[in-house]
């Protein structure tokens, strides 16, 4: 794995978490974003190397409900990034880990991602993404 390439945060209210962010960061958000497979509604954020992703859900069935509903809002998962995210799933498969999907969806921001289950992790649901080349 590269780097983190962002952190993902769980909100109620993506439109409120974003003027909060905005004046906490001092930046705006550089894109907002719909994932319908995963009914969310994201923004990110660049600060610096980094970027922050707010996520809202926008289905009662979506994970990011279930994980308010569960935990509240606050981080909801850590991303990496990866050269090949398909060898990088084999291998962490071949280590034991449980991942939650078979093969690479596609995510917010361009890129290709697979959920590594918190469970194989210490309580962090772990992102792996690796980003789409531009056609
Ligand atoms: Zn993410």
């Amino acid at each position: 794995m590269n780097f983190v390439e962002h952190i993902g945060i769980a909100v109620n209210n993506i439109e409120s978490a974003n003027e909060l962010y905005t004046a906490l960061l001092g930046v705006a958000p550089y894109k907002m974003e719909t994932v319908e497979s995963e009914r969310v509604m994201t923004s990110f954020f660049q600060v610096g190397k980094n970027k922050i992703e707010l996520l809202e859900a926008t289905h009662e069935n979506s994970a990011i409900a279930k994980f308010i509903a569960k935990k509240g809002e606050g981080i909801h998962h850590i991303a990496f990034d990866v050269n090949d995210i398909e060898s990088e799933m084999t291998r962490l498969s071949n280590l034991g880990f449980q991942l939650l999907q078979e093969k690479p969806k596609r995510g917010a921001d361009n890129k290709l991602v697979c959920f590594v289950h918190p469970k194989s992790a210490h309580g962090v649901l772990i992102e792996l993404c690796q980003s789409i080349k531009d056609e």
